[in-house]
């Protein structure tokens, strides 16, 4: 068993947003930690693998996606595993004495619909939905500590040294 993750250290609070919290289920003002990660093998660090923002409730503390109904992105992800599999029983179907191609071709298309149906669910909208539904930040004002922000295409608190983002 191959055990290959990303280590995560040095997490440095970059930005604040108003943020759909999961667990609250509420619009929440967010801020946004960013973390150094590193590729590592069992306990071995590979290589530096660049930063990596998460965001977390100031409320609950909990990372606002945490529990998150539906990862579109792991359905297509999978969706795009079942085409692939489909495009290896296409080309095995080339070989007329290997009975696997149409099952191979049949069962990845259908693995693919599956996971495009699924990604498309309401349970999944109505996230996306209510997200786009949370009213953004005044970029004028730090939420933070409250001083005034300078104006500019990435407005910035420089008390607190925090992006002021509108989502
Ligand atoms: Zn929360
Ligand atoms: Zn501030």
């Amino acid at each position: 068993m191959i055990h290959l993750g990303f280590y995560e250290f040095a997490p440095r609070r970059v930005a604040c947003r108003r943020d759909l919290c999961v667990t609250c289920a509420a619009p929440r003002l967010a801020e946004g930690r960013r973390f150094w990660r590193v590729l590592h093998l069992w306990f071995i660090p590979l290589a530096p693998a660049g930063w990596i923002t998460r965001w977390y409730c100031r409320t609950c503390g909990e990372e606002t996606e945490k529990g998150r109904p539906s990862r579109r992105g792991i359905f297509f992800l999978g969706a795009g595993g079942g085409l692939l599999i489909a495009a290896i029983g296409a080309a095995l179907l080339r070989h007329p004495d290997e009975p696997h191609g149409w099952i191979m071709l049949l069962s990845g298309l259908a693995l693919a619909g599956v996971l495009v149906f699924a990604a498309t669910r309401p349970s999944a909208t109505a996230y996306t939905r209510a997200r786009a539904a949370v009213e953004p930040l005044d970029p004028t004002v730090c939420p933070l500590c409250n001083q005034p922000v300078l104006p500019g295409t990435k407005p910035t608190c420089h008390s607190c040294r925090v992006r002021v983002d509108r989502l």
